[in-house]
């Protein structure tokens, strides 16, 4: 039997209420009979880890993230602790950089007995690919401002950056086993030479995966087709800032980002995280959806089951998933941001009876 050792980041605001949450249905998944350990490690980082040592993210806690096998974090940053330069804290972004973490899987699943946005609550099952060490983002802190009148920041594309990113992309859509598994790249190429690009590499690595389905849509395309045919997607990739609009777009489009999941995926390192930052309206109240944890735990073990090659941990996520859909559809596990009465707490209990 296998043991994994997971390094937990609970984080600020609402992330130590769901990330408490999500390890109650990982301990009593593994009590009924899961066929692997766990070995917790907790990994302090964040505004209240700022203020107590003057360090959002200790030596100690990259150090215990970089031994383990998977990082499960809460979430970070207050809006009221920044640093003396008035930047907010964000270690989970530094984590993505020092891990580099390149892949940022944001799957938008409709749940049954959560509404989404649509009428007629279309079958979404899709997953946004965000490239998430580059594109824009790559400017932080290196923009310039000239005379109080111009401001630049520079988009960096990169053939290693897209190549590792596609790739994922369509190793994915293999894995997820649909008829016909599809991977839209969804930039602005028409416009921008780093977006055609990025569409020119996009295409080399797809001719790699003939019998996956490779197409395009222009970013404004994407939103509207989102929106308008949402079942028509299977995998889409792109780059660090559209995938981070477009991974909004669609985690509103199941229910809001109390239920939406996500992984920061590297070679070597794995980081599942709610895609809700720290809520800090919620905090300490109770109410806060703890599902997108939840999920994001089943994302993890999966990934765990993935590259150790051990079916447990993927048998104990089928496990969570169907307990999941117990809870929500007798309305149990329905919190306010779901048109629900329950708190954190009553979800889980719901949860863990169903899992029992
Ligand atoms: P960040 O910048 O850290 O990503 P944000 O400004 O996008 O954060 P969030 O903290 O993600 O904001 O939350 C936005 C709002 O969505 C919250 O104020 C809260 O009302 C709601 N929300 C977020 N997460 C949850 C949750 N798990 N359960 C219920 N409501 C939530």
């Amino acid at each position: 039997m296998k043991t994994y050792r997971i390094a937990v980041v609970r984080g600020d605001g609402i992330g130590p209420e769901v990330i408490a949450s999500a390890l109650e249905i990982l301990d009593e998944v593994r009590r009924v009979g899961a066929g692997f350990g766990v070995e917790l490690i907790e990994a302090p980082a964040g505004a209240g880890t700022y203020l107590e040592c003057g360090e959002a993210l200790p030596a100690s806690t990259l150090a215990a993230c970089r031994a383990a096998d998977a990082i499960l974090l809460g979430a970070c940053g207050l809006p009221d602790v920044r640093y003396p330069d008035g930047t907010e804290i964000i270690p989970q972004v530094t984590l993505r950089i020092e891990l580099d973490l390149y892949a940022g899987i944001r799957p938008a699943k409709r749940l049954e007995g959560v509404a989404g946005a649509l009428a007629g609550d279309p079958a979404i099952d899709l997953v946004v690919v965000r490239e998430s060490t580059e594109g824009i983002f790559a400017s932080l802190g290196g923009g310039i401002v000239l005379g109080d009148q111009l401001a630049t920041d520079t988009q960096v594309i990169t053939r290693r950056g897209t190549e590792r990113v596609v790739h994922s992309a369509f190793r994915r859509a293999r894995r997820r086993g649909r008829a016909q598994p599809r991977v839209t790249c969804v930039d602005k190429a028409n416009i921008l030479r780093s977006f055609a690009f990025f569409r020119k590499v996009f295409d080399e690595v797809a001719a790699q995966y003939p019998d996956v389905a490779a197409d395009h849509l222009y970013v404004d395309a994407a939103a509207m087709e989102l929106v308008r045919r949402p079942e028509r997607f299977d995998v889409l990739v792109t780059e660090n800032l559209l995938g981070d609009i477009l991974s909004d777009l669609t985690a509103g489009l199941i229910g809001g980002l109390g239920v939406a999941p996500s992984a920061d995926l590297g070679e070597r390192h794995a980081v599942f995280q709610p895609c809700h930052g720290t809520a800090p309206d919620l905090a300490g109240m109770g109410v806060a959806n703890p599902l997108a944890a939840i999920l994001s735990v089943v994302m993890m073990l999966d990934h765990l089951a993935d590259t150790h090659h051990d079916p447990a941990p993927a048998a104990a996520a089928r496990r969570i998933e169907l307990a999941v859909t117990a809870a929500l559809a007798s309305g149990e596990a329905r919190t306010a941001d779901l048109k629900g009465l329950a708190t954190t707490r009553g979800a889980t209990t719901a949860i863990l009876r169903a899992i029992g």
